[in-house]
């Protein structure tokens, strides 16, 4: 298989879908696993602070450490609180100096940021800032006055405290995440094959099974698995179904075409052994049976070239060569030349022109169509007879009418006319000359101007042949 077709793979497709949405599915939850976690730690974080300073305040006011920080046991505590947070402990009285300093460094300083103020206010003041990743609990401590009994804020344990560490837990669980996602990635890749393989299967199966008909009676299996492989299946049915409809026509045009040409040819080895076996036959006799083998030939060269005539008009719109034409004339010129045959059959040709028409036109295709129609008005007629060609316009399309007072054709025969090789009647084919592609011809050529044919017909009173063709001819675009 070549690179770029294996591309376009369906079964490769599938895959990368696979693993895509598998890579994307497991970062997004890693991602959001992730933050989730830091932000859960961090809050706990907070609280246990808060907790923390909490119960160390209340040591404190027991040790009245607010009025005498030189509390050994007080002071250890805070020093280990601070270094068991990574941070720094402040205790800051109400008249904002700090009186503690884990640090040791801002001991008698003041302290007014706004955290303190609004711990000052009763408030328990928490602060994360991500960027610097840093903590910040401002918790207010209040004491009872002895003398009025009232609570008020006496001073305010400020804690900070960095959470790089919490960050180091979070970065280790992430590089554990990104083994345990590398696995699952292999795993998904091993699914995704399988998946994608199992997926591509059933079109494989149809690809197959339409490898393996080698005849038009051989039935594909039903391939259900998915509504698309069934649609595929039944395309090919129908499509084979056209297919074998055509090798049939094809079949019976190639055997009628030999009973066709065979048949003067048969008649013509007849005619000649009789002649060979007569030892003395005589000249009559020769003259005669001569004339029956040259009206064969003609019989033949008629038959062959209506075939050439239709073989050429399967080549379609592409053996057309169209021009604009004055139909009246054409009509004119037909009649003329079909005017000796139809005087010899004492038939009246009557053409009614109700107006100059000019369309494009295959002019010598049309000549053609339109002769076959009026000549088999003046074939299947009565002695006397007439046959009536009227042509008419609107803006878009000419009509062309050719009726005549013949037998007419019985109701069976009418769909069978237009048929390669139909004769109707055989009563009547045997007298009355023709090969049985004639109408099938005219068809045909109308059909590539894109027009219609139409048909109706009363026994023993005679048929009418209506052509309708559009005025102008539109190629269409391939
Ligand atoms: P052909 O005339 O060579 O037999 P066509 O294809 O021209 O072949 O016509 C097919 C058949 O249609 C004819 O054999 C005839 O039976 C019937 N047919 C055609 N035109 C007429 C008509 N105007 N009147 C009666 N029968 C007709």
């Amino acid at each position: 298989m070549k690179r770029s077709e294996y591309l376009k793979s369906f079964r490769l497709r599938i895959f990368i879908v696979i693993v895509i949405a598998a890579l994307v599915a497991a970062s997004t939850m890693r991602l959001a696993a992730g933050a989730n976690i830091q932000d859960r730690m961090v809050e706990q974080r907070i609280m246990e602070m808060t907790e923390q300073i909490r119960v160390a305040a209340t040591r404190m006011r027991n040790y009245d450490f607010f009025q005498n920080t030189s509390s050994e046991a007080i002071n250890a505590q805070l020093t280990l609180l601070s270094s068991v947070y990574d941070g720094r402990i402040l205790v800051i009285d109400r008249g904002f100096r700090v009186i503690a300093d884990t640090y040791d460094i801002s001991i008698g300083r003041y302290m007014i940021g706004e955290e303190v103020i609004r711990s000052f206010l009763g408030e328990n003041v928490t602060n994360y800032d991500k960027g610097s990743r840093f903590i910040e609990v401002a918790v207010p401590v209040t004491e009872k006055d002895a003398a009025t009994g009232e609570s008020a804020v006496t001073a305010v344990i400020l804690a900070s405290s960095s959470t790089d560490s919490i960050y180091r837990t979070t970065d280790d669980i992430f590089r554990r995440g990104w083994i345990i996602e590398i696995v699952l990635l292999i795993m998904m890749i091993g699914v995704a094959f399988g998946v994608s393989s199992l997926m591509a299967r059933p079109f494989e199966r149809v690809t197959k099974a339409m490898g393996s008909v080698v005849s038009f009676e051989e039935d594909l299996p039903v391939v259900s698995d998915y509504k698309e492989t069934q649609e595929i299946v039944d395309a090919f049915h129908k499509l084979r179904q056209r297919l074998k409809t055509l090798d049939e026509s094809r079949q019976e045009f190639v055997s009628n075409v030999s009973h066709e040409l065979k048949t003067p040819i048969a008649s013509i080895k007849v005619l000649a052994d009789s002649l060979n076996m007569q030892e003395d036959a005589p000249l009559e006799m020769y003259k005669d049976f001569m004339q029956d083998i040259s009206n064969e030939v003609d019989r033949e060269n008629e038959i062959i070239s209506d075939l050439l005539e239709l073989v050429r008009m399967e080549k379609g719109a592409s053996g057309m060569h169209v021009k604009n034409v004055t139909v009246n004339e054409l009509l004119e010129q037909i009649i003329k030349r079909l005017g000796p045959l139809a005087r010899q059959s004492e038939v009246d040709l009557i053409l009614e022109s109700r107006r100059v028409v000019n369309a494009d036109m295959d002019e010598v295709k049309m000549t053609q169509a339109i002769t076959n129609i009026i000549e088999n008005g003046i074939k299947y007629n009565k002695h006397p007879g007439w046959v009536r060609i009227v042509l008419d316009a609107d803006h878009q399309y000419m009509t062309i009418t050719i009726s005549d007072s013949g037998n007419g054709i019985p109701e069976a025969e009418i769909s069978h006319i237009f048929e390669r090789f139909y004769r109707g009647d055989k009563s009547h084919s045997k007298e009355i000359s023709g090969t049985g592609l004639g109408l099938s011809i005219t068809r045909k050529t109308i059909l590539l101007h894109r027009g219609s044919i139409d048909v109706s017909s009363v026994l023993g009173e005679g048929t009418t042949f209506t052509v309708k063709l559009p005025l102008s001819y539109i190629v269409e675009a391939t």
